[in-house]
């Protein structure tokens, strides 16, 4: 499939009035006008938001001076200006071939909008035919189909020939528009008492970001109207309400930004080139004036429980952007061609959250499965993946991690797929005594009353997650026999556990091996 991006930039973004619903911006309206004048005439929208996309077809046909049509499963073609009320339709076009049929024949241009098409109900490589035709016809003039409809599946042979392009959802001026307004007509009609910072006002429209407007304005109407007032309570329940649509699909978990910065022991290198980057992401309009592009995305390597999964998380909190967790176990699914499309979907979520950071965990459990078993899914997963990487709608950030690198697949390690690739060995003896120290802070022990450097010799070959392991049930030692925790205890423990350095050495080394041509070492 061809693709086309539409970028949606909060900043600086020109707002052309919209008869209906919020206004649209600019750019959306000249990326569709420009497709169609350059005779793209099958379109496929990504967008959730049907009436806004309405909207802006409204714009864009006036722009080109042409026609408007939309169709539907009962009413079949109808001209958007006609009065609903007795609009009939263009006879027989209910049945998606005739209305094909009937646009292959038109005379003048005009764009039409296939809201809902019904899948399966011709038969794929006779509709693809249908839409070539209906296409071929369009592009002489001026024109174009434009097909949406959430989850929508069309057949492969109709894909091939169409065109993506995805509408913006509302930006950040309009979402605050929005807020200024239900207040304003709440306080209309009944009390309403305010009672928010600008900070918390700020706080707010970051959980709202990627919403569609109706989906803001429930949730904030409902905020409001449940206690009559909008205060700092309310920003935990919209941060619930859009924790629940992110997570409605169930591949995506929603972690907002937090207060507290992760602490994490070692990875300099790593850390290093992440604050190189942060600038990018605070002062965004400047980097990309002096050539910079928001950054795509790191690949994080290593033995389970070296870190990487807490790297993502420092990712999230030291660049100040929510995380989506993307699980790939919950990935495949027992209906064949759900998984797909659960995948498609999570992507589109992911663009519409944007700026974000995407953590796929263990992505070789993704992929790996590999062409035969599964039908082929999770290689046309793995493709659909690629492309989305490629594309790059929005400012997603992808932290990958992987534990198995003989299961993933070459392709994503290509040259510019990912900015990098970090390898997370085990920690040498200063960073082990870091890991101590994080750890017995974490649960409010004086780090300094403990021998670091002689719990740091003995656990040689301990990653960070087998170290915190040693001090929890240090922990718990001490809590049972009322002891107070010290070094001898915790020495107590290293001595009972193995790690994997010493029961799975093999892991590590063929790791190591394969990351030493390959990969940056993090720390
Ligand atoms: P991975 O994702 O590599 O399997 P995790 O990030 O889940 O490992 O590590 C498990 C836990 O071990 C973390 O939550 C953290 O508490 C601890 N840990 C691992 N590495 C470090 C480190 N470098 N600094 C601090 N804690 C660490």
């Amino acid at each position: 499939m061809e693709k086309a991006t539409t970028r949606s930039r909060e900043r600086g973004a020109n707002d052309e009035p919209g008869s209906r619903g919020a206004p649209l911006k600019r750019d959306a309206l000249r990326e569709a006008e420009l497709l169609i004048r350059s005779r793209h005439s099958l379109l496929l929208a990504e967008t959730n938001d049907e009436d806004r996309l309405v909207t802006l077809l409204g714009h864009v046909a006036d722009r080109l001076g042409i026609p408007l049509f939309h169709w539907s499963r009962s009413r079949g073609l109808v001209r958007a200006d006609e009065p609903s009320a007795d609009a009939k339709g263009i006879y027989g076009s209910a049945d998606p071939s005739n209305a094909l049929q009937h646009i292959a024949h038109a005379e003048a241009g005009a764009l039409y909008h296939f809201h809902g098409l019904p899948a399966g109900t011709v038969e794929g490589s006779l509709l693809a035919s249908l839409f070539r035709d209906a296409a071929a016809t369009l592009s002489h003039g001026t024109g174009a189909m434009v097909i949406t409809g959430s989850g929508l599946e069309l057949p492969p042979e109709v894909e091939r020939v169409a065109t993506s392009f995805s509408v913006p959802g509302p930006s950040r001026e309009e979402i605050r528009a929005l807020l200024g307004r239900i207040v304003r007509d709440l306080s209309a009609r009944s009390h309403l008492e305010v009672d928010l910072s600008a900070d918390d006002v700020e706080v707010l429209l970051n959980h709202l970001n990627g919403l569609t407007a109706m989906e803001a304005e429930k949730i904030l109407t409902k905020a409001m109207i449940e206690d009559g007032v909008l205060d700092r309570s309310d920003i935990d329940i919209v941060l619930e309400a859009k924790r629940g649509i992110v997570e409605r699909e169930g591949l995506l978990e929603y972690y907002p930004v937090e207060d507290t910065l992760v602490d994490i022991a070692g990875m300099e290198t790593l850390k290093d080139w992440l604050r190189k980057r942060r600038s990018i992401l605070t002062n965004p309009d400047e980097a990309r004036e002096f050539g910079l592009s928001f950054p795509r995305g790191l690949l994080l390597l290593g033995i389970p429980g070296s870190g990487k999964s807490l790297a993502a998380k420092a990712v999230s909190s030291d660049w100040r952007l929510p995380l989506l967790k993307l699980d790939p176990s919950n990935l495949y699914n027992k209906f064949i061609g759900e998984s797909e499309r659960n995948f498609k979907r999570a992507m589109a979520t992911a663009d519409k959250m944007a700026p974000v950071v995407l953590w796929i965990d263990e992505i070789e459990k993704a992929f790996a499965s590999g062409g035969s078993e599964d039908g082929g899914v999770s290689q046309r997963i793995l493709g659909s993946f690629l492309g989305w990487m490629q594309e790059r709608r929005g400012d997603v950030f992808i932290v990958a991690t992987a534990n198995d690198v003989s299961r993933l697949p070459p392709e994503l390690l290509r040259k510019g797929r990912f900015d990098e690739i970090f390898f997370v060995d085990l920690p040498d003896a200063d960073v082990r005594r870091e890991i101590f120290r994080v750890h017995l802070e974490a649960r409010d022990r004086d780090a300094t009353a403990f021998d670091l450097p002689s719990l740091a010799a003995a656990t040689e070959g301990f990653s960070g997650a087998e170290i915190e392991q040693v001090v929890v049930s240090a922990l718990y030692a001490a809590f049972t026999d009322g002891e107070t925790l010290d070094t001898a205890l915790l020495l107590r423990e290293v001595e009972a556990t193995r790690p994997l350095s010493v029961t799975a050495p093999e892991r590590i080394g063929a790791l190591r091996t394969w990351a030493r041509e390959r990969a940056v070492p993090a720390g």
